[in-house]
């Protein structure tokens, strides 16, 4: 299903242009409009799904082999040292286009500081594994 609201819709079924750099029968790869890092790529179902929540499985098993197939080819082309899969799910989570995307952002030597987190520490973790266990 298409969500004729949906930017992503209408960039991965080429109503609207792109950058494409891969398409098949379920995906288009664009480049990211505003890029975290030079060749930061988008990979768009071209079925609607609003988040990883929704997304269909048969769809969501060829989003990892896409994603590595993309990086390895930016790691060829653009002399990045690797790449980060990035999915966000969620306003809190940072998603501000809600169709599934996924990030792949190429990462090179001496490059920003990106994706990290400082760890800290969770007193209640046998609490806080339950509570996501018995939710599933
Ligand atoms: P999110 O924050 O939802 O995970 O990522 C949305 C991404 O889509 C952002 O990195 C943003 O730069 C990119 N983006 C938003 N609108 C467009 C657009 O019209 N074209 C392209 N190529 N990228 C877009
Ligand atoms: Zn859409």
């Amino acid at each position: 299903m298409k969500d004729s609201n949906c930017i992503f819709c209408k960039i991965a079924n080429g109503e609207i242009p792109s950058s494409t750099i891969y398409e098949d029968n379920d995906f288009r790869v664009i480049l990211d409009l505003g890029p975290a890092a030079k060749g930061h790529a988008l990979i768009l179902p071209k079925e609607h799904f609003k988040d990883v929540c929704e997304l269909d499985e048969a769809i969501a098993a060829k989003v990892l082999p896409l994603g590595a197939k993309i990086g390895a080819a930016m790691m060829k082309s653009l002399g990045c040292a690797g790449f980060n899969l990035v999915q966000n799910n969620g306003t809190a989570a940072g998603q501000t286009v809600f169709h599934f995307h996924m990030h792949v952002i190429p990462r090179y030597e001496g490059g920003p500081e990106m994706v990290t987190w400082t760890p800290g520490k969770d007193e209640t973790l046998a609490e806080t594994a339950a509570a996501i266990k018995n939710a599933l």
